[in-house]
């Protein structure tokens, strides 16, 4: 990337920046993505995103449209020795493209078991 380039509003001096704010609507919900890199103009203030920001906010965007909205909520229960959540609902494996037989990797975040399908 180079450090600086030609406001196309203006005509004036567009310098790198790392601080851009990109506010998208999803849904109802508005999402900022901060902390993007682009080019601010030092003279009217237009912000010019790279093409690197654009992929990513699209990579960001397609992650919260892909979620399942749906929740479900199930017990908690002891089979054996082990513990187990019952059957993820049909809503969840269709958005998810799931046939069963799959494995999940799983993780911890907080108090929050995230089951990860590729
Ligand atoms: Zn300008």
């Amino acid at each position: 990337m180079k450090k600086t380039m030609k406001c196309v509003e203006c005509g004036g001096l567009a310098e790198k920046v790392d601080d851009i704010e990109f506010s998208v609507d999803v849904g109802d919900k508005e999402v900022l993505i901060t902390n993007l890199r682009g080019y601010r103009c030092t003279q009217c203030g237009a912000e010019y995103h790279s093409a690197e920001t654009v992929e990513k906010v699209q990579e960001i965007l397609k992650g919260i449209k892909r979620a399942p909205k749906v929740q479900f909520s199930r017990k908690l229960t002891k089979s054996g020795k082990r513990w187990v959540i019952g059957i993820l609902p049909n809503e969840i494996m269709e958005a998810l493209g799931l046939e069963g037989g799959e494995r999940t990797r799983l993780h911890l975040s907080g108090r929050k078991i995230v089951a990860e399908f590729d």
